[in-house]
């Protein structure tokens, strides 16, 4: 049965940025939890960073790629730069990934860790723009198939016909 990363605010875990969690219902998250096939993950706690934590956002112009090159980098809200946990996490995550061989990954949109094609402009003004957070790049680099809470049903009808 294949297992599915997800991240763990969207099953109740209090680990963004404020302490909160982002929790999502939907009867294939029941499903999925009842047949063991859930593996949570939170990139940048696993890194190491605090909860809560200063909010974190890609640098305006760069992408999740480009941080993972070396080539751009993150900020926070208080002028800080939290780029080498982001890479970290990202790290740890496909890390775990491999460890327990999921192919699979439904991630929280918007994150700078997490987002899957949605992430903020990096102003810190609430904006997003196109873009991928640092850990859902790294795993899709490592093949990983991820997705959006939103396209949970895309992701129900893949694992139908995954081998
Ligand atoms: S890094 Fe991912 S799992 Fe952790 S709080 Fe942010 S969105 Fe949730």
């Amino acid at each position: 049965m294949d297992r599915i990363l997800i991240s763990a605010c969207l099953i109740g875990w209090p680990v963004r940025y404020d302490g909160a969690a982002k929790t999502a219902h939907h009867p294939l998250l029941e499903q999925w939890a009842e047949e063991g096939r859930l593996v949570p993950l939170c990139p940048e706690t696993m890194a190491g960073m605090t909860t809560p934590r200063a909010a974190a956002e890609i640098a305006a112009g760069a992408s999740a790629e480009d941080v993972l090159a070396g080539r751009g980098r993150l900020v926070d809200a208080e002028g800080g730069d939290p780029t080498a946990a982001f890479v970290e996490g990202a790290r740890l995550s496909v890390a775990m990934a491999r460890v327990r061989r999921a192919r699979f990954a439904l991630m929280t949109e918007g994150s700078p860790s997490c987002g899957t094609t949605l992430i903020a402009d990096g102003t810190f003004s609430g904006k997003k723009r196109f873009g991928e957070g640092v850990a859902a790049r790294a795993l899709r680099d490592a093949g990983v198939e991820v997705f959006a809470l939103d396209d949970i049903e895309a992701l129900s009808r893949r694992l139908d016909t995954a081998d």
